[in-house]
């Protein structure tokens, strides 16, 4: 029987933060009773922020999805084949360093059961990640350069290196052996379908690519009649374009705060400015795009944005141009300065996510344009 594909998304309750699993599925080829298909690649993006609860949310949903699939070939557990750290936050990347220090003693023989490695026992996950601002490196003593070594690489114009998940913390000091590779850069991202670590010449061609049209042409998707997960934004800067928005001066667009119970339809951007460091930390979000090539025709499933902020989703808005796209997650949690309306009203999903708890306020209520997306997710 030939092929038939798709993608799974598991949106996790991790509480703050987000965090997902993303299979790609062979539905027609299934060996066990009730299975839902034969898993062939599988991502997670971000991991959320607290100890135990998110690491046991992580682990009990890949076990019902071993329990649900059919697993490629490998020792029967389900593996990672790529972890996506969107931005340099607390409450996307830290649960995965929690999860990995669990497995300390797996790590060091090279054993642990959701990671890949290659037959010399060299991982062969791939960790995605943007840049980190400068300032964090100053503001947060268990910042992501803690947890990366830079041993490795310039190679294939591509940087490699490996990730610690130890730190600095006087109770993880030390030696740790690698857990990933590591890909990180404009260049290196932006227009990778990041299900296929495939070597892709980095430099130069992103800035033709302006549409979903134009990258499915140049990058298709690995399977026919499969999708890519295409990184379309990352380090400030969207697929096709010249150059980022970091250095751009923002407007704020939002109405004067007004007393509880009242509420403005607006649409307009928060007050977020270049050089408040939430915003630097946002706006590098990895933006992923799941596309899929029908011959002539493309069909947009999943926008995951990260923390992406207004101004760069404006330009991903442009970028998508009139084509749909089948489900989103509402990016930064529901915060006044994300998704705009009219990136939903363009989008028309049929399903949104919103990854929200109570620890910064988000999804924003007092926002003007909250009411409205509210209404639309049924909050
Ligand atoms: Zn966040």
């Amino acid at each position: 029987m030939s092929p038939s594909y798709e993608l799974h998304s598991f949106h996790m309750n991790i509480g703050v933060g987000d965090g997902s699993l993303h299979i790609l599925v062979d539905t027609a080829a299934k060996t066990k009773t009730g299975s839902c298909g034969t898993i062939q690649r599988t991502i997670l993006i971000d991991s959320g922020k607290q100890k135990n609860g998110p690491v046991s949310c992580i682990e009990s949903t890949m076990k019902k999805i071993m329990t649900d699939y059919d697993l490629p070939e490998g020792d029967g557990n389900l593996k990672l084949d790529a972890a996506i750290i969107t931005h340099w936050d607390a409450d996307h990347y830290k649960t995965l360093i929690f999860l990995l220090r669990k497995y300390k003693s797996d790590l060091e023989t090279k054993k642990v059961q959701f990671l890949r490695y290659d037959k010399d026992g060299n991982p062969i996950t791939v960790m995605y990640v943007p840049s980190w601002p400068s300032k964090m490196k100053k503001k947060d003593s268990e910042g992501p350069q803690q947890y990366l070594e830079s041993e490795l690489v310039e190679a294939t114009g591509k940087t490699v290196m490996k990730v610690n998940p130890g730190g600095t913390e006087s109770a993880h000091r030390g030696k740790w052996p690698a857990a990933f590779v590591l890909v990180e850069g404009t260049a290196n991202l932006l227009g990778r379908d990041v299900l296929w670590n495939d070597d892709m010449d980095p430099f130069g061609w992103q800035q033709t690519i302006y549409s979903p049209q134009k990258l499915v042409a140049k990058v298709p998707p690995k399977f026919e009649g499969g999708p890519g997960v295409y990184c379309i934004a990352v380090n400030g800067v969207v697929l096709g374009q010249q150059r980022g928005v970091l250095n751009d001066v923002q407007v704020n667009c939002r109405s004067a705060r007004k007393p509880p119970g009242v509420v403005d339809i607006v649409d307009g951007q928060s007050a977020t400015k270049t050089g408040n460091p939430a915003y630097e930390t946002n706006v590098v979000s990895i933006c992923c795009m799941v596309i899929w090539k029908n011959s002539s025709s493309v069909r947009l499933s999943h926008f995951l944005g990260g923390d992406a902020v207004w101004n760069l989703e404006k330009i991903i808005m442009s970028w998508v141009g009139s084509e749909r796209v089948a489900a989103m997650k509402i990016s930064h949690h529901g915060s006044a300065g994300s998704t705009p309306l009219e990136m939903v009203d363009s989008f028309e999903p049929k399903t949104m996510v919103i990854s929200s708890s109570t620890m910064y306020g988000h999804p924003s209520k007092t926002s003007p344009k909250r009411p409205p997306l509210r209404a639309r997710t049924q909050l």
